[in-house]
């Protein structure tokens, strides 16, 4: 297994170098996620193994398992799936940065969470929905200002950038241009801030258009198996 995760990431890379490449950009700048999702910890370390830094989770429950078996230290973790309230607690405990905040109501409760938990800083993401959809996470493009100016007041809460889930298109193309809407809010909210978009069918379009930090699961671990992983 380590060995098929060292291949993929290898290839994963250069294709993010090409794709960096073709858009004139530093393929230093962008950083691979390894969505670890559905996974078992033995499976996790593997990949650790085989050299992925960053480890990405959507639940946290199912984080928290595998995060106590493996380590806290032993990667950097980052949350990708939707932070309920009741969960933001032990989200502030368990990630070093959370893509997926999507309201003011959820900033507050992090930013007062941090502070007695005495987590000085955390990194955060806004997930912005930029295809209206109704059943997807993320907040609309004219709700931002109202959470970019809270996170203004925030001291422990630290905006760094934006991520978004554009929707599945069979033709990547079709996808560009909600990665370049976001590229455009991110240079407008936060120059030079993070863009986390691009997922392993679309992640070389992402890069051309700017992502700094792609989110790859399938095309490293293989298709996964929900019923089997127990979570
Ligand atoms: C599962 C997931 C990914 C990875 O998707 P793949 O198609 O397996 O690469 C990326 N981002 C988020 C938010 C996810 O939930």
């Amino acid at each position: 297994m380590q060995d098929v995760l060292r291949e993929n990431l290898a290839e994963i890379n250069n294709k993010i170098a090409e794709a960096a490449t073709r858009a004139g950009r530093n393929a230093d700048e962008i950083k691979l996620v390894a969505v670890s999702k559905t996974h078992p910890g033995a499976v996790l370390r593997e990949a650790i193994a085989a050299g992925a830094k960053i480890l990405g989770e959507n639940k946290v429950q199912e984080a928290e398992a595998k995060i106590n078996e493996i380590g806290r230290g032993a990667v950097e973790w980052h949350l990708i799936g939707h932070l309920q309230g009741n969960k933001a607690r032990k989200a502030v405990r368990l990630f070093d940065v959370i893509h997926t905040l999507d309201s003011v109501e959820l900033a507050a409760r992090l930013e007062r969470i941090c502070k007695e938990e005495k987590r000085a800083k955390l990194k955060v993401l806004i997930q912005v929905d930029l295809a209206n959809e109704v059943a997807k996470n993320g907040i609309k493009e004219e709700d931002l200002p109202k959470l970019t100016e809270f996170l203004r007041d925030c001291e422990c809460v630290e905006l760094k950038g934006l991520m978004t889930i554009p929707p599945f298109f069979e033709d990547v193309e079709m996808v560009r241009p909600f990665f370049r809407k976001l590229r455009e809010l991110r240079d407008e909210i936060i120059p030079n801030g993070e863009l986390s978009m691009g997922m392993s069918h679309d992640f070389e379009v992402a890069v051309e258009e700017g992502a700094t930090l792609v989110r790859v699961g399938t095309a490293i671990f293989g298709e996964r198996n929900y019923k089997a992983s127990g979570f």
